[in-house]
This record gives C-alpha cells, structure tokens and sequence, in this order.
C-alpha cells in the first residue's frame, strides 16, 4: 500500500532514534483514537503540546524540576487526594500513573472533557489493564459547581471529597471551577500561558510522560516535615516566569541542541 490511498503506514520507529519519545507519544495518541479511548480532540491538544516541548529541548528544565517537588509535598501533606486521568494522559502515561496509585495509595478517577459514558468505560478497563482494582468515574454521583454537565460530573469519594486534586493536561474552566471549590490543584501542562497553568496552585510544565514518575520518586523520598518547608518555599507564579525566562534565554541563544 503507498502513500495517500487512504491505508495506515505501520512505523517501526527505532529507539536510538534522536525523538523516539516524541515520536512514540504521537502513535500511542493516535492508535487511542482509533481505540475510541482519545478523543479526536485530544489530537490537537497533543500537537499543541509538542509545540512546547520542543520549546523546553524535550527535557524536565529546573523550574520543572522546583514543581514537581512542589506537587509531590502537595500530595504527601493531602488528606484525600485523587489523580484525575483523561483519554490523552491514559494513553501516554497510564501504567506509571497506576503504579503511582499503588504505591501511593490515591485514587484515580477517569475525568474527560468530552464525555460519552462509553469512552469512560473504556478508559477504566483501560487503567484497570495495568492492575488496579478499582478506578472511579462510571456512576458519577456529585457535580462540581459552576460547571455546566456533563463535564461538571464527578464522584464524590474522588475529584468532589478531594483536598488535593493532581488533574494533568486539564481544562481551564474545570481547573478554575475545581480551585473555586478550594482545592489545591496541581497540574502538568506543557503551555506555561494556558488559563489552567495560570489558575493551578502548582503547574509542572513538563511532559506528562516525563512529570508523573519524577512526581512518584520525589513522594517516596519525602517526609511530612519536609514537604511543609517545599511547600511554604513554592510560589507559583514566580515559578511560571522562571520557566518563561528559561524558554526565551533558550531562544534567544540559538539553542537547536
Ligand atoms: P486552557 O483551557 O487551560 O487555556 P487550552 O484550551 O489551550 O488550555 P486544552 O486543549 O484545554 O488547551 O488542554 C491541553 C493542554 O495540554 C495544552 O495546554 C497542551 O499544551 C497540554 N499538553 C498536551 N500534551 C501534553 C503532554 N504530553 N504533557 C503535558 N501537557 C500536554
Ligand atoms: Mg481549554
């Protein structure tokens, strides 16, 4: 089969090659949809977040790196956490979210924007696939306000109960309407200027793939005590121009890699 007669190309992409990560983040998007767990949408959100990695040289920068140690003292001092996981981060970063939710005990709630309660389903097989019993989201029974349905929809042991809230790739409406019931939200969004980076109490702009183990190793490694003196040090919107400085200095150095 050639080229543009409509049949998929199979890419066996190598892994010496210099953007394997890219590369193979862009298939598994793609196959998502395919398998109904990624919504066409979600193609879009992924290029547009390509764009900013690229922009960061594909790497966790140091501001990434105060962040995500900001959103690992977070959850160590939580009450009730929850993970809410959407068609994208699933596909990307489902196995080494499920094994932070072992490890880590908090939940995971599957939570998409555009909600069809077969995709919901889907994507809970989906988590449950890398061996976890129970994973929220079908059967919805709380609303988070000043949402409109169906993306209001939540369950209350979950996103509603929740003090700490880690919503990667999310909305910016949700987010606001998520920090208006006043949880702590934590995010990882790779555009620093997206209204849900700015409305976070702590973004991590990095790749999810690349942010969810850093958060899961940097938990391990932390007390209480600790996590109270990161979080009392941890300014976000200075973190954001941090990371903003970084992007420009980068560009303006030339720097192609
Ligand atoms: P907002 O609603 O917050 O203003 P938006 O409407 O511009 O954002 P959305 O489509 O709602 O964007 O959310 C997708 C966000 O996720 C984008 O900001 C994109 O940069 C980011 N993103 C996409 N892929 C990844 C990834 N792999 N890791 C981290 N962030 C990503
Ligand atoms: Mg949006």
């Amino acid at each position: 089969m050639g080229v543009g007669d409509g049949e998929p190309i199979e890419m066996e992409i190598p892994e010496d090659h210099p953007r394997y990560l890219s590369l193979t983040s862009r298939e598994r998007i793609a196959d998502g949809v395919e398998a109904g767990l990624v919504d066409r949408t979600g193609l879009i959100a992924h290029g547009r977040g390509e764009a900013f990695d690229y922009l960061l040289g594909e790497t966790t920068i140091p501001p990434a790196e105060m962040a995500t140690k900001a959103a690992a003292a977070a959850l160590v001092q939580a009450d009730s956490s929850v993970i809410s996981v959407n068609g994208n981060t699933a596909v990307l970063s489902g196995e080494e979210i499920a094994s932070m939710s072992r490890i880590h005990d908090i939940p995971v709630e599957i939570n998409i924007f555009h909600r069809t309660e077969g995709r919901v389903a889907r994507l809970v097989d989906h988590m449950k696939g890398f061996g976890l019993d129970d994973v929220l989201g079908i059967d919805p029974d709380a609303t988070i306000p000043n949402l409109a349905q169906p993306r209001a929809a939540c369950c209350e042991v979950g996103i509603y109960n929740a003090d700490v809230v880690l919503v990667p790739l999310e909305d910016g409406d949700r987010a606001q309407a998520l920090k208006g019931m006043g949880k702590t939200v934590i995010t990882i969004d790779l555009n620093p200027l997206s209204r849900t980076a700015r409305t976070a109490d702590i973004t991590i702009v990095d790749n999810v793939v690349r942010a969810i183990p850093n958060i899961d190793e940097a938990m391990s490694e932390m007390s209480r005590e600790e996590a109270q003196g990161i979080l009392s040090a941890f300014d976000n919107g200075d973190n954001l121009k941090e990371t903003m400085e970084f992007i420009a200095r980068r560009m303006s150095a030339g720097d192609d890699r």
